[in-house]
């Protein structure tokens, strides 16, 4: 199944070419260049030294027990990944997004990927936005490499060294290695004023990309300002907040945001659930009392391993491998903005333009520089000329059609529910684009209160269809709408 192509009305796209046309050179002369620093390490050390980092933060602090609050910060967090711009992106690095159970103001990220945000952090964000831009801040110094930047700096390299040396270089402390014993440094991650600065450029860019204000970074400063400077927390790692707003504010002159529409709806509902949870410790109240939290049995494997979002920089070149089979337990995402459903969690979520795929590795990949996917879900809106819901769905199937020329009806309309809406649904077969195998295609569609149409295509071969309509059943049901 390709991803479906449709066209937004006339008047958009003339819009939109006129605003390509006088903004992109403003665009590309007035952004802030970011060059990447000498770098005596490869990426995958940088992945090895994250990993190591990772597994000693998780020992020495509590991770969040709420699946609804991780899934939040994980889908929040990969939607930044994926808003990194293509010469930042390493298709080695390995992210994923830990909530930290304390109160203070902060988040930390580690080379090569691992990112923690503390609880204390969402609680005092006023939006998503702020959240966003801290998290895009240190999604930045992992993608601009920059614990290893400072490292070859340092100029304490050695090959061979052990790994907690350049951990210790990195974070200015003991290494890791011996911070098994003594308490993980409260002052890691601190970077020369050079790096904040293109963190905080590179973040902004995140930001635009991802749907997100910019500005939302710099409100965030004083958002921790107002509320004392979050003790130790972001701010003393991330010095002079007054040059940083204005800096960030005048980056964003030139950044155009992505229109995804985000709204706050979910970041407040997760802020009225941590309401909900006994109050946190600080950071240095934890050490302080000497717990360790070793397995808690919440995350995901440190080495990123069958890690569902663990890298979705680069489709793999045709959808290719054992598929496998979906799992029972199923993680909830936010799609579009408007769309709540829960998908196997072995699936990873790849943002399109105008729509998400959910799909099982091994189940999509490319073919003539198209996305094409094998098994998986693809949730999207389509702007429609009809406000009758079957009228509506015939455009887009024919826009479908288009796209893949095997397309063929397999059944007429049956009437379904999506979130107590009334839709529709039809099943076709298809003739896959990469592998030449039949498939099923069904395709499940409602409006939302704007007019346009919220579409669900679910695909898999026939041969394993048996395998999958459960799966697909099951995320139908699981759908609600926040239109
Ligand atoms: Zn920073």
């Amino acid at each position: 199944m390709n991803r479906p192509i449709y066209r937004r009305a006339n008047k958009w796209l003339t819009w939109l070419m006129a605003t390509a046309i006088f903004m992109t050179p403003l665009a590309i002369f007035a952004q802030t260049q970011i060059v990447l620093h000498a770098n005596r390490y490869k990426p995958a050390d940088d992945v090895k030294l994250g990993r190591q980092a990772a597994a000693e933060a998780e020992r020495q602090f509590p991770l969040m027990r709420d699946e609804e609050v991780n899934a939040y910060i994980e889908n929040l967090g990969q939607r930044l990944v994926a808003a990194i711009p293509p010469e930042f992106q390493h298709p080695e690095f390995r992210y994923y997004f830990k909530v930290v159970n304390a109160s203070d103001i902060n988040a930390f990220a580690l080379p090569g990927g691992p990112m923690f945000v503390n609880r204390g952090m969402i609680e005092a964000a006023h939006t998503e936005g702020e959240v966003a831009g801290v998290m895009a801040h240190e999604l930045s110094h992992v993608a601009l490499r920059h614990g290893t930047a400072q490292a070859t700096k340092a100029q304490k390299y050695q090959t061979g060294a052990a790994v907690a040396g350049i951990l210790g270089t990195i974070f200015g402390g003991p290494g890791l290695g011996q911070a098994a014993q003594a308490p993980f440094a409260l002052t890691f991650l601190k970077y020369s004023r050079e790096y904040e600065t293109e963190a905080d450029l590179l973040g902004a860019r995140i930001m635009a990309n991802a749907g997100y204000d910019p500005r939302d970074l710099a409100n965030m400063f004083r958002t921790i300002e107002a509320q004392g400077g979050g003790g130790g927390g972001f701010l003393s790692d991330h010095p002079s907040p007054a040059n940083r707003y204005a800096r960030i504010n005048q980056e964003a002159q030139y950044l155009r945001v992505n229109n995804l529409a985000r709204d706050n709806r979910e970041f407040l509902a997760i802020k009225e659930r941590l309401r909900r949870h006994p109050r946190a410790q600080t950071m240095a109240e934890i050490q302080r009392s000497g717990q360790r939290y070793p397995n808690q049995g919440n995350g995901y494997p440190n080495d990123g391993s069958n890690y569902p979002n663990g890298d979705r920089t680069n489709y793999p070149s045709a959808p290719r491998g054992r598929v496998e089979y979906p799992s029972s337990r199923f993680r909830s995402y936010i799609a579009l903005g408007v769309v709540r459903l829960s998908v196997p969690d072995n699936w990873r979520e790849m943002s399109e333009q105008e729509s998400v795929w959910y799909a099982p590795s091994g189940g999509y990949g490319s073919t003539n520089g198209q996305a094409v996917f094998t098994h998986g879900i693809n949730v999207g809106v389509a702007q429609t000329n009809s406000r009758n819901l079957q009228q509506a769905t015939n455009d887009f199937l024919n826009t479908l059609q288009q796209g893949s020329g095997n397309l063929r009806a397999r059944s007429g309309y049956q009437r379904t529910y999506v979130g107590n809406r009334n839709g529709l649904l039809i099943s076709l077969s298809n003739t896959n684009e990469a592998t030449g195998q039949p498939e099923v295609v069904n395709v499940v569609t409602t409006q939302l209160r704007n007019g346009e149409l919220l579409y669900l295509i679910s695909v898999a071969p026939e041969s394993d269809y048996n395998n999958y309509q459960n799966t697909f059943q099951n995320i139908l049901r699981s759908v609600q709408l926040n239109d």
